[in-house]
C-alpha cells in the first residue's frame, strides 16, 4: 500500500474515479448496441477533437505510433526517403519513421527548449544536402537518398519552434508532421500568421497518443492524426482500415490500426475536461516556478518562450547531480521521471547508425541532467509545497557538501 505521504510521480486513478458514471454508461452503451468498431461514439468523438485542434479532419487510430507512421505514409513519405527528427523524444517518433519504410537522420535540439533547433536544422539542409535539380528535390550528399520530411517533437507539452521550421520546409519542399503526441491543446504564437495556432493544426498532417498519461489519456490504447488535408485525411482513413474504401475493397494494403468504440466514447467523455486540465497543469508550472525560484543557478526551470503556451504535460528541471536528487525525492517518497535517459542516436536499437557520443551534445547533455517533477491536474497545494520543499533541501545539503570538501583540501 502506499503510504499516506506518498507523492505519486501521475496519478491515472482519481479523474477516472471522478468520472466515473460517465465513463460506466460508454462501456454500457457499447454492450447493449454491441457497436465496439466505429459507429456514433468514433465520429463523435473524431468531431470534437479536429474542433479542438482547430482541423478539418481527425483519425482516430490504435496508438500514438500508428498515428505517426499513418501521418507519415499519407503525407507522402516513401519507403528510401529520409525523414529528419531529433534524438531527444521517445522512441516511437524513429520507429515510426522506419516502420514507414523510410531512414531517419536526427537534428539536435535547443538547450533551452528541448525541441528541435531550427538553426541545426537549416545547418543540415544547407550543408549536408544539394538540390540535385527541382524534379528529384533534396538529396543528402552522403547517401544521396531523398529528404522529404521533418518531425519536429512537441515535447514536455510545449510545441517546437514552428515558424522557421515551416519556412524551411517550404523553401526545400519536405513535408512536415508534427509530433503533438505529448502536447493536446498546447499553441504556438505564429509570427508569420499573426496568431496563436494549436498543436496538430500546423503541418501537414499531426500524430496525437491518447495513452492512458498523455494530458488525454484513454483507458488503454488509442491516438489519432490531425490534418486540414482532405487527400491526407483519405488516405489515413484507408492506412488504419487494412486500406479498404468500404468493406472489401482495398485500394491498398494497409493495417489493421483503427480506434475502438470504447476508447473513442471515453475520450470523447474525457476531452470536455481537458481544457480545465490543462489549466490547472499550467497552473501548478506556475507555482512550481515561483516556489522552486530561490534555487537559483543550481537548478534549470523550464523556459517557456514567448511564442509558447505549453501545457505542462511534463514539468523537467535539469540539475547537476541528477540521479542523486531522484534518488533523494524517491526516499521520500516522491515519484520523478526522465525523459529521457538515452538519447535515440545511442539506444542499442539504432546501433547500426554508426553514431556515437558527442555527435548531439545538447541532447547528450539533457539526457544527464533533466528530471520531471511530480504534474498532474489532481495535484494538491500541499503535495507540490512538499516536492518543492525536498528539491531546495537536497539543492541546500549539496551546497553544504560542496563547501565542506573544499575545506578538507
Ligand atoms: C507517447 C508518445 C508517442 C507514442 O504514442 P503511443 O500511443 O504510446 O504509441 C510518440 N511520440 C511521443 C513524443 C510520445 O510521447
Amino acid at each position: 500500500m502506499n503510504s499516506p505521504t506518498e507523492i505519486p510521480f501521475l496519478d491515472l486513478v482519481s479523474p477516472h474515479l471522478e468520472l466515473r458514471e460517465e465513463l460506466v454508461s460508454v462501456f454500457q452503451s457499447a454492450l447493449e448496441t454491441g457497436r465496439f468498431v466505429g459507429g456514433s461514439m468514433l465520429e463523435n468523438f473524431e468531431r470534437d477533437f479536429a474542433d479542438f485542434c482547430g482541423v478539418r479532419n481527425c483519425i482516430g487510430v490504435a496508438s500514438g505510433t500508428d498515428a505517426l507512421r499513418f501521418a507519415l505514409m499519407g503525407s507522402g513519405v516513401n519507403p528510401g526517403d529520409i525523414v529528419l527528427t531529433v534524438p531527444n523524444t521517445f522512441i516511437a517518433t524513429a520507429e515510426a519513421i522506419s516502420q514507414a519504410g523510410a531512414h531517419v537522420e536526427f537534428i539536435d535540439v535547443d538547450s533551452r527548449t528541448y525541441s528541435m533547433d531550427p538553426a541545426k536544422l537549416e545547418e543540415y539542409l544547407e550543408a549536408r544536402c544539394s538540390l540535385e535539380s527541382a524534379a528529384a528535390g533534396l538529396v543528402s550528399k552522403k547517401s544521396k537518398r531523398p529528404v522529404t520530411a521533418i518531425v519536429p517533437v512537441h515535447l514536455y507539452g510545449q510545441t517546437a519552434d514552428m515558424d522557421p521550421i515551416l519556412e524551411l520546409a517550404a523553401k526545400y519542399n519536405l513535408i512536415v508532421v508534427e509530433d503533438a503526441c505529448q502536447a493536446h491543446g498546447a499553441r504556438y504564437f505564429s509570427t508569420k500568421n499573426g496568431q496563436w495556432m494549436t498543436a496538430g493544426s500546423m503541418g501537414r498532417a499531426a500524430a496525437f497518443s491518447f495513452y492512458p498519461g498523455k494530458n488525454l489519456g484513454a483507458c488503454g490504447e488509442a491516438g489519432a492524426v490531425t490534418t486540414n488535408d482532405a487527400e491526407v485525411a483519405r488516405k489515413v482513413r484507408m492506412l488504419r482500415d487494412h486500406g479498404q474504401i468500404r468493406k472489401y475493397y482495398h485500394q491498398i494494403e494497409g493495417y489493421n490500426g483503427r480506434l475502438d468504440s470504447i476508447q473513442a466514447g471515453i475520450l470523447h467523455v474525457k476531452l470536455r475536461f481537458l481544457p480545465e486540465w490543462n489549466e490547472k497543469r499550467r497552473a501548478l508550472a506556475v507555482a512550481y516556478n515561483e516556489l522552486l525560484a530561490e534555487a537559483g543557478d543550481g537548478l534549470v526551470l523550464p523556459f517557456e518562450p514567448s511564442w509558447s503556451e505549453g501545457v505542462y504535460h511534463l514539468f523537467v528541471v535539469r540539475v547537476q547531480d541528477r540521479d542523486q536528487l531522484q534518488q533523494y525525492l524517491s526516499d521520500a517518497h516522491i515519484g520523478t521521471g526522465i525523459h529521457y535517459p538515452i538519447p535515440l542516436h545511442l539506444q542499442q536499437a539504432y546501433s547500426s547508425f554508426g553514431f556515437k557520443e558527442g555527435d548531439f551534445p545538447v541532447t547528450e547533455g539533457a539526457a544527464r541532467e533533466v528530471l520531471s517533477l511530480p504534474m498532474y491536474p489532481q495535484m494538491s497545494a500541499d503535495q507540490q509545497s512538499e516536492v518543492a520543499e525536498k528539491v531546495l533541501e537536497f539543492l541546500s545539503a549539496r551546497e553544504m557538501g560542496e563547501v565542506s570538501l573544499h575545506v578538507r583540501a
